[in-house]
């Protein structure tokens, strides 16, 4: 017997593949529609073209982005992949730019799969002195003018701000189009397809689920063609998200802003208390002015906050004294800050910067923080017990 809860509060978990198609002509008008339907079709034929519980999931999202489209996939990585994928023209004349303070998945990706795999022309612009040289970015667009530009608003773990508005106004100078992973920011502290991004990249594995139990991604834009290509791609290579995820991301999400929001309060006054303390050489959090991008941060955030990482380095006369400490800090905060490889969950948890990225940021006393939306004074007395034992 079938049964059809209709009163029911929200759009459940389909977990079906295949939904019921009854005869020869729904089966027909279904797949006619499918193809000219950008989103949301009338009736769904199989759950990776398309499913209910991931188009609610999806419609959360472009609330949040105030944008026209919104694509759900199973990671971050799946979103990027879409993203950059439907630039990918056969014979590609233009090179694509990555910005070189990026993901390291992201970076690893444009080796193993687009460089090495796909044989593309992939073309780097690095910061200097810990800022992105505008100036020089506008002589290299000039001499590449590539396919499109790819960006993170705050990078990982130097925290770097681009000045997004910026970019894209060169960008298009050169005819090139720009994707902004905006994982860090968020649309609470910035909203990229405001500013002249074509398409807007996140892990939702991060903030927008929040709590450390879904690998999500999405992409967000509001150029129909592209989003429709996006969908199109999604459905091909199969990257949509599984229904349970979409259902647990549409439902965390309603708790967005104010999780985002305290952890960007908590944030901030950790970065001030341990820019305030003895052992700790060096805080990197782009709301303190000594960030070499507070400018870029102050200008394109105002006063939404700064984000809810922050990257500091333990002093040590030598790196053996500063592993040491380094060390010994996460062993005496271990109870309340976990070691854990990922960023956005509920509490505060931590990584060791060297251990993950070698010689890339030399300064063996790093630590990133994540920082968590968990009661602030406990969070501090933690990390300033931590600090004191130490010294
Ligand atoms: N973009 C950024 C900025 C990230 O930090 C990550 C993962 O840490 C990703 C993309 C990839 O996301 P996922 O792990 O959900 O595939």
């Amino acid at each position: 017997m079938k049964r059809k809860v209709i009163n029911s509060a929200r759009v459940p978990i389909y977990r079906e593949s295949g939904f019921e198609l009854y005869d020869a002509e729904t089966t027909a008008n279904a797949f006619k529609s499918e193809s000219l339907n950008e989103r949301e079709p009338d009736i769904y034929i199989y759950s990776r073209y398309r499913n209910p519980t991931v188009i609610s999931a999806e419609e959360e999202i472009m609330k949040l982005e105030k944008c026209r489209w919104s694509i759900l996939t199973q990671s971050g990585m799946s979103a990027i992949d879409t993203a950059v994928s439907l630039f990918q023209n056969g014979s590609q004349t233009k090179p694509w730019l990555f910005f070189t303070e990026i993901y390291g998945g992201t970076i690893s990706y444009s080796e193993i799969v687009l460089k090495k795999r796909r044989g593309l022309d992939i073309q780097t612009f690095s910061p200097v002195n810990g800022r992105y040289d505008l100036t020089e970015f506008e002589v290299l667009m000039k001499a590449l003018k590539p396919e499109f530009v790819y960006i993170e608003t705050i990078s990982n773990p130097l925290l770097i701000v681009v000045n997004v508005p910026k970019v894209a106004e060169i960008a298009k100078r050169y005819g090139s189009r720009v994707i902004v992973d905006n994982t860090f920011a968020t649309p609470k502290l910035f909203r990229p397809l405001e500013h002249g991004a074509d398409i807007v990249v996140h892990s939702a594995t991060k903030y927008f689920a929040g709590h450390g139990n879904i690998t999500a991604g999405v992409i967000s834009g509001n150029d129909k063609g592209l989003m429709k290509s996006a969908i199109e791609y999604r459905k091909s290579v199969g990257h949509l998200i599984s229904p349970d995820d979409a259902y647990r991301l549409q439902t965390q999400i309603m708790s967005f802003d104010l999780r985002f929001s305290r952890q960007c309060e908590n944030a901030a006054r950790i970065a001030l208390m341990l820019n305030r303390y003895k052992t700790v050489a060096r805080v990197y959090f782009p709301g303190l002015v000594q960030h070499e991008t507070y400018q870029e941060a102050k200008e394109i955030f105002g006063n939404n906050g700064y984000g809810a990482m922050i990257t500091f380095d333990l002093a040590g006369k030598d790196p053996v004294e500063k592993r040491k400490r380094r060390d010994l800090f996460i062993k005496n905060v271990s109870e309340k800050i976990m070691l854990i490889p990922t960023l956005g969950d509920p509490h505060t948890i931590l990584m060791p910067v060297e251990s993950v990225w070698g010689a890339k940021y030399p300064e063996p006393g790093m630590i990133r923080l994540s920082v968590g939306f968990e009661e602030y004074n406990e969070l501090e007395s933690t990390i300033m017990t931590a600090l004191a034992k130490g010294d």
